[in-house]
């Protein structure tokens, strides 16, 4: 039996402490410490885990140097701290690594106030990582479009070793007991407070399979994201905070081969940069970063997104990689935390990435607005807190932390050097229900390889027929529906946006 259908028999007529609604990077660290504290918890999403913008992400670690131009200390102070501790905890999944800033004489910074910011930079993050340093020449040059060097920074930040998705499952799949344990294509259904039993009844019901159960619990903790106002909003929740959405979209090309540190472009608007990071096969150009008023706005990414990014390569990168084919799109929401009555006229980075935690007035329930990768640790924390205020954990005998051994089972995918787990040990152990599911989110195939692992001609059609004859029998689906339904998505995004470029 794989993990997610133990899990469904798990969770009949189950009490746990928490429930958590959500499984991207905030879900998932506040499951994590809550069930290391000895709390008995659920941690449920509608989609995958980590489907959202966890995802989407630059996977930097790192201390927030862009908010030092809006003179954010707070938040650059915090965010280093929390930097630096995740390299330190988590060795295994965080590079430290050196990242190389390209100031630009025609439409950027001052060059001496670059280098003085990122003294600062480094003083804020209390010395931890490696002294900045000038570098006239560097390999990267090779493809850029300036003829003569205007020099660069490097300075130190972590990266995460395999992906973002991956990072958010580790600490979701670092737990799963028989007390505490996670489920995704969860909905919930209904929740009902009873002030007399001071417990949540909630009815929770499978979208892949046949499953339902009704649980309880003391507490619940919003942790979803950019659809957090809408959770509140449909059980009745007032909080003083709300999202403000900013889109941010990447799009991946071929890797130069000497393409090793990240690169920081500037933009020569709004003080922004654009980075361009070596990722496997691949390198990532963006993020653009624009205001949306809506959820589905916000996920869709539209040809001025993509005009935009052309534009900019253009100006960096040398003509022809600027124009080479798009291998991969990355696309998603960053939830920026504001008061209820903030008027969203800025420009977004303008806004602070902070997070804010909204304990309810009247009911056990805890939103959690915004907040970053870098900075989940501390978010997690004081959420766990807010929590210990409450109540104390279940558990006497505190769950020990379990690394998960992913690397194992390796398998390979055509046209990639790299190895991944298999899909079948995806689906035993980590919850994998769809093609999607392991091309995007438990390996890095469909970032890696044109069309979303497709490739160009539709090569990789009948290897993903041989995958999907390995996923978890779902309501009348055959592997061809998988397949089919796969290659539709494809063709309606990603190649409808192409054929209008
Ligand atoms: C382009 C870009 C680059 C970024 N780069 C970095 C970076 O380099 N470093 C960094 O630290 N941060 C970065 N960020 C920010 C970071 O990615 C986000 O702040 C973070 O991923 C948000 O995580 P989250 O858990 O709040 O939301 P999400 O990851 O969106 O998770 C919310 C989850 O809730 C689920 N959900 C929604 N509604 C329900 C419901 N009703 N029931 C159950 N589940 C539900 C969703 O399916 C989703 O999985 C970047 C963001 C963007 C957009």
């Amino acid at each position: 039996m794989n993990i997610r259908s133990k899990n469904w028999q798990l969770a009949a007529n189950k009490q746990f402490d928490v429930v958590i609604i959500g499984a991207g990077i905030n879900g998932a660290t506040i499951y994590s410490r809550l069930c290391s504290m000895g709390y008995r918890v659920l941690l449920v999403d509608k989609g995958d885990f980590s489907c959202g913008t966890s995802q989407a992400s630059a996977m930097m670690i790192w201390g927030g140097l862009l908010y030092l131009k809006n003179l954010d200390f707070f938040s650059v102070f915090h965010f280093s701290k929390d930097r630096d501790k995740l390299i330190k905890t988590h060795g295994k999944e965080i590079d430290p690594r050196f990242f190389r800033y390209i100031p630009n004489r025609k439409w950027g910074r001052n060059k001496f106030l670059v280098y003085l910011a990122l003294y600062l930079y480094w003083i804020l993050g209390n010395f931890r990582r490696q002294k900045p340093s000038y570098q006239k020449t560097y390999q990267e040059l090779k493809f850029l479009c300036r003829k003569k060097s205007e020099g660069s920074f490097i300075y130190q930040e972590g990266f995460l070793k395999d992906s973002d998705s991956r990072f958010v499952l580790n600490w979701i799949l670092s737990h799963q007991t028989e007390d505490s344990f996670a489920l995704n294509y969860c909905l919930i259904d209904e929740a009902v407070y009873s002030a007399r039993d001071r417990k949540w009844a909630i009815s929770i019901s499978d979208t892949v399979q046949n499953n339902y159960s009704s649980i309880r619990a003391r507490v619940i903790l919003n942790c979803a994201g950019v659809w957090a106002d809408a959770v509140n909003q449909q059980f009745g929740i007032q909080t003083p905070y709300r999202h403000v959405l900013s889109k941010g979209v990447f799009i991946g090309l071929k890797r130069p081969e000497t393409h090793q540190a990240p690169l920081i472009f500037e933009m020569g608007e709004h003080g922004d940069t654009l980075t361009f990071i070596p990722w496997g096969p691949i390198s990532l150009w963006g993020p653009t970063e624009t205001m949306e008023n809506s959820i589905e706005d916000g996920f869709a990414i539209n040809p001025r997104d993509i005009h935009f990014l052309q534009y900019h390569a253009s100006r960096n990168l040398e003509p022809a990689l600027a124009a080479s084919k798009i291998i991969s799109l990355r696309c998603g929401i960053r939830p920026l935390a504001v008061d209820r009555t903030f008027k969203a006229d800025c420009y977004p980075l303008d806004i602070s990435r902070y997070h804010k935690i909204a304990a309810d007035g009247g009911r056990p329930w805890i939103s959690v607005y915004g907040g970053k990768i870098s900075g989940c640790v501390s978010m997690a924390e004081e959420v766990a807190q807010k929590v210990g205020r409450q109540f104390r954990p279940s558990l006497r005998n505190l769950p020990g932390l379990k690394i998960p051994e992913y690397d194992k089972n390796r398998a390979s995918f055509p046209g990639l050097q790299e190895k991944f787990p298999s899909i079948d040990w995806c689906v035993q152990n980590e919850f994998c229900c769809t093609l999607e599911d392991y091309l995007r989110r438990r390996t890095n195939i469909s970032q890696w390889l044109p069309r979303e692992g497709l490739g160009f001609q539709n090569e990789n059609r009948e290897h993903l027929g041989s995958l999907a004859r390995q996923l978890p029998a779902a309501e009348g689906k055959t592997p061809d529906n998988h397949v089919n339904e796969y290659v539709a998505k494809v063709n309606e995004g990603f190649d409808r946006l192409m054929a209008q470029i």
